[in-house]
């Protein structure tokens, strides 16, 4: 008993809080747990926008404490709505108790050139300085631009290290969200990326997401695992974070429906897996915005996290 309490002792509040909630017993358990994770604005789609103030309480009293964003440009965000200066946006966010740490922000350019490299990295510099007056950690681009050969996929990832060294400088972490199409191969010479299932590969092809984790810099580049994408790519998250231990500083964490309720994805494991490399930034996301249950299912994953004794 005694080394019990001396440990709880030198437990910070938050752990504290859950130890505490983890041993009560009978209705004591109903104790209020808060966690630190953030959510993937995307998935409130226009519950949030249509009235962002009462939309950010209710995301804080869910249990979320940070945000990711979607939907800047131009000095603005909105995706479903009227789009709102960054500042008043923030303004409103802090209001109801919540920061800004990431955002998701895709150029509009679809392929990279050397004609137009300069308008894409002007676009990252006006981004990066806005992003800067938001106060996020992370600046995430969530898709790829066309990637059809191998030597296409090796310019276009020269580039990223470039907008990665440029957002480092004005002091925010650049990194690549995972959608589906990193799971696409290309080959060398190839024509087009293709989505091939297990087995059958041609020769010298190689996944679009190997070959950007090779060859952007880890000090420029990070990556924010999407680890539902991963696995409907055929890989494990699992395998990833331990073969690349510094490489993904943060997780979107999403399911079918909400959190936990598919069993397709062993997040008691990835979780583990991250903490080990040292890294705690995850965000959750549903892509179903436009359900209108939004509220519902996010509640259900933020409570998923909440008492999942793997999440810290
Ligand atoms: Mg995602």
């Amino acid at each position: 008993m005694n080394s019990r309490r001396d440990f709880l002792k030198t437990a910070s509040g938050v752990v504290l809080g859950m130890m505490a909630g983890a041993c009560a017993s009978g209705n004591e358990r109903t104790a209020k747990v808060s966690k630190y994770f953030g959510l993937q604005i995307y998935g409130m789609g226009p519950e949030l926008e249509n009235d962002l103030p009462n939309g950010f309480r209710k995301v804080k009293e869910m249990g979320y404490s940070t945000l990711e964003l979607a939907g800047y440009r131009d000095g603005k965000v909105g995706m479903f709505a009227e789009p709102v200066d960054i500042m008043e946006y923030r303004r409103m966010a802090e209001d109801a108790g919540l920061t800004i740490s990431s955002s998701h922000v895709r150029p509009s350019l679809r392929e990279y050139t050397a004609d137009n490299q300069q308008q894409l990295m002007d676009f990252w510099k006006k981004t990066a300085e806005d992003h800067v007056k938001l106060g996020v950690k992370y600046l995430i681009q969530p898709a790829l631009p066309q990637c059809r050969s191998l030597e296409e996929t090796q310019y276009v990832a020269a580039l990223f290290n470039e907008v990665g060294q440029l957002a480092k400088d004005a002091g925010i972490e650049w990194g690549l969200h995972n959608d589906q199409g990193f799971c696409y191969r290309v080959a060398p010479g190839g024509e087009q990326s293709m989505y091939l299932l297990a087995g059958r590969y041609p020769e010298g092809s190689r996944q679009i997401m190997d070959v950007l984790l090779e060859e952007t810099d880890a000090e420029a580049v990070t990556f924010e695992y999407d680890c539902m994408a991963a696995v409907q790519g055929f890989n494990d998250p699992v395998e990833y974070l331990q073969r690349y231990p510094d490489r993904f500083h943060l997780l979107h964490v999403r399911d079918y429906a909400a959190l936990g309720q598919s069993g397709m994805l062993n997040y008691p494991n990835i979780f583990r897996q991250f903490y080990a490399n040292g890294y705690s930034d995850f965000y959750v996301e549903d892509e179903n915005a436009r359900s209108g249950n939004q509220t519902e299912r996010l509640t259900e994953s933020a409570s998923y996290l909440l008492n999942a004794d793997f999440v810290h």
